[in-house]
């Protein structure tokens, strides 16, 4: 069996439709990548690359075996958590898993594998909104994200429900470039916020989460204001200095989750990435799980076939998945706690920030290339 010569539709350019494309092509498939936006974009944003995924864009060849230059990624020696309010630090935790955290920009990272894909031969049909039916092949694989619309075709129709949470994210232009730093995650009563250098500290990268109990306008990703994003989150910034009045322009999503799907295959036809399993970013794993579909997806159907391939696809990946996205919202109360309890948790964090880090090995020291 192999993946030489078979008819491929990829649905979804972003870094899971476009990492499995890449895959399969270079396993010798047609392939065909169907992206509903007229050019390839990624959001203004950066990206934590922990260790599980690099393993995939190093397997993927869109890293080469000398590294990449520092303008594209930040080494990260760790993360400082901070009680924010207090501007106190808690506790240093090293990077999780065997190697260090990338810090990419979401756009370079999309560039890397657009480049792989395009080498290996796909065809990127941009502006085109692919829905069941209008697209065929040999194999489909729908990457079209937390809202995806393939999925209902594959495992029932699901609303998306509001998590509670609102994200906001930014990036601040800095004159000089200035030395690779660690994280900092500011912790605060029903909020945080992680910052972190860009193309080597020439722009800083603002996350921050906050929890409301309701949201009432549809629009789930926007242009957020300035000066709200100031308001809300003054008090967890204060470590920060005047970090957020250099911020003119701030995007806000307001985070919506379908459960893990139950059934990610279909016939011909598999879900990858957010489609599947739409996760909070508290354990900073999306990408990362969309890259290890990738790599699990195209290696499978390259040594079974399709449906033998497909099946054992879903069987690697689900469970994995599922741990991943709960762990992920279990940490959201970890990092929100108002007084008293904050001392406690800040306690806690502060005798054992490495121990915890090494009970997340089987999170970031997964190699999919190898699994
Ligand atoms: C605030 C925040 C911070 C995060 N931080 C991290 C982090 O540090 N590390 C990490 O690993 N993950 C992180 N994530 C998660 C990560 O962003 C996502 O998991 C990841 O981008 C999912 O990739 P995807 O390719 O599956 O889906 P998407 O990126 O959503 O891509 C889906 C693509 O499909 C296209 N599409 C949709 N429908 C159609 C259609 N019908 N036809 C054609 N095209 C279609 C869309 O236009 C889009 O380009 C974060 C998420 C958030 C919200």
């Amino acid at each position: 069996m192999s993946a030489k010569g078979l008819q491929v539709a990829v649905i979804g350019g972003g870094i899971g439709g476009m990492a499995v494309a890449a895959a399969l092509a270079r396993r010798g498939a047609r392939v065909t990548l169907h992206e509903q936006a007229g050019d390839l974009a990624e959001v203004g944003a950066g990206l934590q690359v922990s260790w599980n995924g690099q393993q995939v864009l190093r397997a993927l060849g869109a890293v080469p075996a000398t590294g990449l230059p520092p303008e594209e990624v930040s080494l990260s020696p760790g993360t400082w958590m901070m009680d924010g309010p207090a501007r106190r630090r808690v506790a240093f935790v090293p990077p999780p898993g065997p190697g260090q955290t990338w810090y990419m920009h979401r756009a370079d990272l999309l560039a890397r594998l657009v480049d792989r894909a395009r080498a290996a031969g796909v065809t990127l049909k941009l502006g085109q909104v692919a829905t069941p039916g209008s697209v065929a092949g040999d194999l489909i694989v729908a990457a079209d994200g937390g809202r995806s619309l393939w999925r209902s075709a594959i495992d029932g129709p699901v609303e998306p429900v509001f998590s509670g949470q609102v994200a906001w994210r930014a990036l601040v232009p800095n004159d000089k470039a200035l030395p690779t730093a660690p994280a900092t995650l500011a912790m605060g009563p029903r909020a945080h916020m992680v910052v972190y250098p860009l193309r080597a500290g020439r722009l800083t990268n603002i996350v921050a989460v906050e929890e409301r109990s309701h949201w009432t306008e549809e629009d789930w990703n926007q242009q957020g204001d300035p000066v709200e994003f100031r308001d809300r989150f003054a008090d967890v910034a204060r470590p920060f200095g005047d970090l957020l009045a250099r911020v003119d322009k701030v995007h806000r999503w307001a985070l919506h989750l379908r459960p893990v799907a139950r059934t990610w295959v279909q016939g011909n036809l598999a879900l990858l990435g957010d489609a599947a399993h739409p996760t909070l970013p508290f354990m900073a794993q999306g990408a990362c799980l969309a890259l290890e579909d990738a790599w699990v997806l195209a290696a499978r159907v390259d040594a079974l076939g399709v449906a033998p391939g497909l099946a054992a696809y879903q069987a690697a990946r689900i469970d994995r998945a599922r741990r991943v996205v709960a762990l992920a919202r279990g940490n959201a109360w970890r990092f929100h706690l108002g007084r008293p309890w904050s001392w406690g948790a800040q306690a806690v964090l502060a005798v054992g920030a490495g121990a915890l880090a090494r009970r997340l090995d089987w999170v970031y020291g997964y190699d999919a290339t190898r699994a």
